[in-house]
């Protein structure tokens, strides 16, 4: 597998994670409450994984 493809091969979950985010910064979902979002929490959580592998994973690709 090319670098391009790591990079480019965004997975489902990432886009709809990267979107709950994004609606976030200017609206509050079902979920939502004064203390914070599960919904917002878990995405962000989510893409910081994502983040970290797709880092390591192009680590790797370069090394190799
Ligand atoms: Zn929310």
């Amino acid at each position: 597998m090319s670098v391009e493809r790591i990079l480019t091969n965004v997975p489902f979950y990432v886009e709809q994670s990267s979107y709950c985010v994004q609606f976030h910064e200017k609206n509050l979902c079902t979920q939502c409450t004064d203390e914070g979002c599960p919904r917002l929490d878990e995405a962000a959580e989510l893409l910081a994984d994502y983040r970290e592998q797709r880092a390591t994973r192009y680590r790797n690709a370069r090394t190799n």
